[in-house]
């Protein structure tokens, strides 16, 4: 952002004009170094947190125990983080003793990946006591020291390396990938959370089948303490199917299209998001799109093509997915399917790249149509969508106050339903939305009951 390298430049002048040494350090000179855009910038120093704060008055004590002080300097904040080693991981977490060192190699030391454990003051000089720019240049996620004892210390460690590894498209050093599988079994020490979040972070990075491969190999992932209901072979699958998930812009989408790979139904996947602590936005987006799935899936296999009318049963059924999930869940299915290189129906018998790309019944659980006549293409839903004239029960020409003196009825549940047909009704075109042509429906509807 711009402005935040100036602002970091001066706290780290400021710390050294207080007589101390200072340096920018971790993931903002990775970034910087790999031609990457730099989010925040951590400044490392010899300064103790008392006298950083008697530097700097506006700061925050956002982690004093452990030595982190956020300066606020011309609108942006810096995490200033004094020297320090860690001893006494016994949590596999956190460690249970910080202690504040005068030397910054100390400090480097205590870093997870020789690639994090460089750092650089204000006249460009660079430290880098563990060969962290050579393993830049390597395109390798190496640990700083003994991989086993340093995944052992901190568990996280292996999600972040998996993580790194696959946002950089970097290999993971021999001896660092050997000491993740000999400590895996330690995940489950990790909050799920913190899980979610790397798991996260590679789901929707730039290469996230890089990722998939690697949580794969490593067995990490039904380790943890969220639930993973599915075997390696299963996971192996999934990921073959998912080619287009680095080009779903969405993030709703990513895990909708990973969970469909999964065969995973939309109430498996609500139930298992939040297991996994996803916000509930996410968490409804996600199955919405999967509802969406399960509501079209239905439909084929109940619209058989020899019957007249099937194209306009279907129509219908699509259009009752739009009102009962939304518009959004609706075109997000699609993108998903066009990612997935799908038609909406596949002709049968011919192989369409949907085998390929997205599982077939057996696996998902949902039906395709088992004979339909053409496909129905995606493009064809889409006009079908644009083409109803209104979305929502709001949108209805009458209340449902006005339905209920019409039928001189007291409202109750069967209004609800009543609107809704209403909805559909118009939404499909068989209905003017004019509160003459809705309320003789619903008189009509209602004798029909
Ligand atoms: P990003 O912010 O893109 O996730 P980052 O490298 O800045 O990458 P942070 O979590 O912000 O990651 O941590 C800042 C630095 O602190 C890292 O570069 C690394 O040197 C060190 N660090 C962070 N987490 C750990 C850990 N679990 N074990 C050891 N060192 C860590
Ligand atoms: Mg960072």
């Amino acid at each position: 952002p711009s402005g935040m390298a100036e602002a970091a430049g001066a706290v780290v002048a400021g710390l050294l004009a207080g007589g101390h040494e200072a340096y920018f350090v971790g993931g903002c000179l990775r970034d910087e170094l790999l031609g990457r855009p730099v989010h925040d910038i951590d400044i490392t120093t010899s300064a103790l947190p008392q006298e950083v704060m008697d530097l700097f008055p506006r700061c925050v004590p956002t982690g004093l125990a452990h030595g982190t002080i956020t300066v606020l300097e011309a609108g942006h904040s810096l995490e200033v983080t004094t020297y320090r080693t860690e001893s006494g991981y016994a949590d596999h977490r956190r460690p249970e003793h910080v202690v504040f060192v005068r030397d910054v190699r100390e400090d480097l030391r205590r870093r997870d990946f020789t690639i994090n454990a460089i750092c650089c003051g204000l006249d460009g000089k660079r430290i880098d006591p563990f060969g962290g720019q050579r393993d830049l240049k390597l395109r390798m996620i190496r640990c700083v020291g003994e991989a086993e004892e340093r995944f052992d210390e901190d568990a996280l460690r292996m999600l972040r390396c998996v993580r790194f590894a696959s946002v950089l498209d970097f290999a993971v050093a021999k001896n660092t990938w050997r000491g993740l599988l000999r400590q895996r079994d330690k995940l489950a020490h990790i909050a799920v959370e913190r899980v979610r979040a790397e798991v996260e972070r590679i789901v929707l990075g730039p290469h996230p089948q890089r990722g998939l491969g690697l949580l794969l190999r490593s067995g990490l992932l039904p380790r943890g303490k969220a639930p993973f209901p599915w075997t390696g072979r299963e996971l192996a699958a999934a990921a073959a199917r998912t080619a287009g998930l680095g080009h779903l812009q969405d993030a709703r989408l990513r895990w909708a299209l990973l969970l469909h790979a999964l065969g995973s139904s939309a109430a498996a996947a609500d139930e298992l998001l939040r297991a996994w602590t996803f916000p509930g936005a996410t968490r409804a987006g996600v199955v919405a799109v999967l509802r969406v799935r399960e509501a079209w899936d239905a439909a084929l296999s109940s619209a058989a093509p020899e019957v007249s009318g099937a194209g306009e049963l279907l129509r219908r059924r699509w259009i009752a997915a739009v009102l009962a999930h939304g518009t959004s869940a609706a075109e997000g299915w699609l993108t998903l399917l066009e990612a997935a290189g799908a038609t909406a129906a596949p002709v049968p018998g011919a192989a369409t790249p949907a085998a390929a790309a997205v599982p077939d019944a057996a696996t998902s659980g949902a039906a395709p149509a088992p004979n339909a006549a053409a496909p129905v293409t995606t493009s064809q839903l889409r006009s079908w969508a644009a083409a109803m004239p209104l979305r929502t029960l709001g949108e209805l020409a009458v209340t449902g106050h006005e339905v209920t003196a019409v039928l001189d009825k007291r409202p109750g549940p069967w209004l609800g339903v009543l609107l809704h047909r209403l909805l559909q009704a118009v939404a499909a075109g068989d209905l003017a939305n004019d509160p003459q042509s809705l309320l003789q429906a619903a008189q009509r509807m209602d004798r029909d009951e």
